[in-house]
């Protein structure tokens, strides 16, 4: 069975629908993932979850290293049993995590020196140990140790740092061979920053190593949104229908529409959760901030277009005051809703894809949908 496999692809664009394959769930694309960095949805039971119809979640090793550890997870059952998740999980490296630690690290050819930004400790991650213990861990797709380099970045650096990612890479997918749980997904992280002939050669070395899919890495840190279509269009021309293309920590609506409509499959995100904390729900007419005074007496749902538990039961006037008296309950609605919103809206895009009107449904989506 492959992994992954594209099934429709649209006629004016580079949209595609996919199928992909894990050991834990097929998960038609593409795909939204929301991030579990802890091993938890942030305010939301992981049945919820699952209710929602949230077919995978993001775990984070950094953080699932530094607590509870990672025999503590494996002695518990591994991932999916220790969070009680039957859907599909994908664990990040942790390379982003280190380098952007604030404190001490440093880079060596065979991995990466930090400090614990818990108890600050010296740690040490390599690229074998850091496959092992998302194996130990059980996750269904794994990523290897890369080196990340903020941008702008000149040339001869940003090389640098993709050798050392591609040599990271043969380690990763070495020992991950010899340790690997039969289908178990391996992504390799392509680098480059925004030099197309960096991001090609990484690109290339990657896939002969026999990787599953790529991830995009490196993006999304603040460079202007015409670097990142550009690589992201250069990179999703040279792959084939049966890699999968996951563009990592990236999600704001109108940006998972640009880069589906460039040919990414997968993303993941903390915009809906995260903004649920901060008292932000998505609608179909763009972002509603509930904590604000105006919703004070407001007895409409969050978006009357929403058939979620929430919008169906629960006005804005009484989230509003939820969230601002700090009820846990008013995140955990919220963040129920968001959540809902972002899986309907996956759903709508696959079934323009579905249908092959994908740029008609990009035209009425932001017509509606405010961004600022
Ligand atoms: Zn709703």
């Amino acid at each position: 069975m492959p992994i992954f496999e594209t099934i429709k692809r649209s006629s004016q664009t580079k949209a595609r629908l996919g199928i992909l394959t894990t050991n834990h769930s097929k998960i038609k694309t593409p795909a939204f993932f929301p991030v579990a960095t802890q091993g938890a949805i942030k305010g939301l039971f992981i049945k919820d979850v699952e209710d929602i119809g949230i077919k995978g979640v993001l775990v984070n090793i950094y953080h699932l290293y530094l607590r509870p550890g990672i025999e503590v997870i494996e002695e518990l059952g591994g991932i999916h049993r220790f969070m009680n998740f039957s859907g599909t999980v994908i664990s990040d490296s942790g390379g982003y995590q280190v380098f952007s630690l604030e404190t001490f690290r440093r880079l060596r050819d065979d991995g990466v020196e930090f400090q614990s930004h818990i108890d600050g400790s010296s740690k040490f991650f390599s690229p074998q140990g850091v496959i092992i213990s998302q194996l130990r861990i059980g996750s269904d797709i794994v990523i290897p140790l890369d080196e990340c380099v903020r941008l702008p970045v000149d040339k001869d650096r940003a090389n640098i740092a993709v050798e050392r990612t591609i040599r990271w890479a043969k380690l990763s997918k070495e020992i991950f061979e010899n340790n690997k749980r039969e289908g178990t997904i391996f992504l390799g992280v392509v680098q480059g920053a925004n030099f197309l002939d960096l991001r090609e050669k990484c690109l290339e070395e990657l896939l002969k190593l026999g990787i599953d899919g790529i991830a995009i890495g490196g993006l999304s840190v603040g460079e202007p949104a015409e670097i990142r279509y550009n690589v992201i269009s250069f990179l999703t021309d040279k792959i084939k229908n049966d890699y999968l293309c996951y563009f990592m920590g990236y999600g704001k609506p109108q940006d998972i529409i640009e880069a589906v409509e460039r040919g990414i499959d997968l993303f993941d995100c903390v915009i809906p959760t995260r903004m649920a904390r901060t008292g932000t729900a998505f609608s179909s007419y763009g972002k509603l901030v509930i904590r604000n005074s105006p919703y004070t007496k407001d007895s409409s749902p969050i978006d009357d277009t929403c058939d979620c538990y929430v919008c169906k039961n629960f006005t804005r006037g009484y989230l509003r005051h939820l969230i601002n008296v700090k009820e846990i309950s008013g995140v955990q609605l919220l963040t129920y809703h968001n959540l809902w919103w972002y899986n309907k809206f996956i759903e709508k895009i696959q079934r323009a894809i579905e249908e092959d009107n994908f740029l008609q449904f990009k035209q009425d989506f932001l017509k509606k949908f405010k961004v600022e």
